[in-house]
């Protein structure tokens, strides 16, 4: 089987080059990926795979149902890739650089689409010689609102039901050929807040017939650090950072109010409730002391993203195929960023593989910048790795 899906890894590599290409000159930001739709779609109906459409706005959903019969209990798992592009302007001086200004792929999401468009192409190929069915989903907006939770919301997790999701990342912090594919914690879950102090506004001079809400602002920004140093176990990872801050107009007027805003970072929701937790209580305690007033807008965005062990397993079993055991790292730091994919892992048991881009660690390529370029070859690596992390999940 291995031998079939390289070979038709390599049939269908030029066609999806040419895909990510043309994705990569045209990228739409989140929300907006119609066209890049339409690509997807263009391909999947002449190859006859059946799919739906618009599912959360520009959400695909495609179905390959295996035909080889099986006395076991059919599974069904999902493999997932996101579609969208950030605000940047690309500076590569590539060939296929972005036509449209200040939009770029600078995040490498054109080839997750590209590369899951060839998984579905293989897997289409050898649908005779599957048990089950594989779902392949591209969301919108991975990099701002998310679009994965809506399309869960939407069912797609169901009809046929899903027994286990697995996604990758193109990663610029590994090297080309290698992958990293841990168990537990990966990424971080994350929440922002818009915190607003009342005072009383009034002359610079005459501070005390005033309530100072910037002096507040200083404060609170002051003892949250303290929540991370000594609330937080000193093993555990978490942060908060104030990201804005904004009040007063000039130097000798005290204003009615302070606005900040900030993000929260844990691995945990124990961690979670004791962040958010602790931004409260001191916001309380400071409106208290100074007499003001405060308003706190808490808002949990995405969970931490939590690898199954088995699944990991799953994964590595397939990487391994294709890179040797020799070039997957298995134990790694969680990163503190996040990735909406923590929706599908917290719904059902998956994996997330982060594969390697770079060609020297010391000049490593880096995400979201304008620069931001790796070679297509990867792309086999991609379509052959979501192919084969199907069919271990499916027939072991
Ligand atoms: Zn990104
Ligand atoms: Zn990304």
């Amino acid at each position: 089987m291995q031998e079939s899906v390289t070979n038709l890894s390599q049939k269908y590599f030029n066609k999806i080059v040419e895909l990510r290409h043309t994705i990569h000159m045209y990228p739409e930001l989140e929300f907006e990926e119609y066209n890049t739709g339409n690509l997807v779609c263009e391909i999947f109906d002449k190859a006859g795979i059946a799919y739906e459409r618009n599912i959360a706005k520009t959400g695909i959903i495609a179905l390959i149902e295996g035909r080889k019969k099986t006395q076991r209990k059919k599974q069904c798992v999902l493999l997932r890739a996101d579609m969208d592009a950030l605000p940047v302007q690309e500076e590569t001086g590539l060939s296929y650089a972005s036509k449209r200004a200040g939009k770029m792929h600078a995040c490498g999401h054109d080839g997750h689409t590209a590369g899951l468009v060839g998984a579905a192409l293989i897997l289409n190929d050898l649908r005779d010689h599957i048990e089950g069915c594989v779902k392949l989903m591209f969301q919108p907006a991975e990099e701002g609102s998310g679009g994965a939770k809506p399309m869960i919301e939407a069912g797609v997790l169901e009809n046929p039901r899903v027994d286990a999701v697995f996604g990758c990342h193109l990663w610029g912090p590994l090297l080309e050929n290698t992958a990293q594919i841990c168990s537990g914690e990966l990424m971080a879950g994350v929440d922002v807040f818009e915190l607003e102090f009342q005072g009383r506004g009034g002359h610079g001079a005459h501070p005390h017939t005033t309530i100072d809400p910037i002096v507040m602002a200083a404060k609170f920004i002051s003892d949250v650090q303290c929540v991370i140093s000594r609330s937080l176990k000193p093993v555990d990872a978490g942060v908060i950072t104030i990201g804005k801050i904004q009040a007063g107009t000039t130097f000798n007027i005290i204003p009615q109010n302070a606005f900040l805003q900030g993000t929260v970072r844990y691995l945990n929701e124990e961690n979670q409730k004791l962040l958010q937790n602790s931004i409260e209580n001191i916001a309380k305690a400071i409106a208290m002391q100074f007499g003001g007033k405060f308003k706190l807008e808490y808002k949990k965005e995405y969970p931490p993203l939590i690898n199954d062990e088995k699944m990991a397993n799953i994964a590595r079993k397939a990487f391994a195929k294709l890179i040797g055991n020799e070039n997957i790292i298995t134990q790694a730091k969680p990163d503190m960023g996040a990735e909406d994919f923590a929706f599908l892992t917290q719904a059902k048991q998956g994996a997330y593989v982060f594969l390697g881009i770079s060609k020297d660690l010391n000049n490593p390529t880096l995400h979201h910048s304008s620069t931001f370029c790796w070679n297509d070859e990867n792309l086999k690596l991609l379509m052959q790795g979501y192919t084969l992390m199907a069919l271990e999940f499916l027939h072991s």
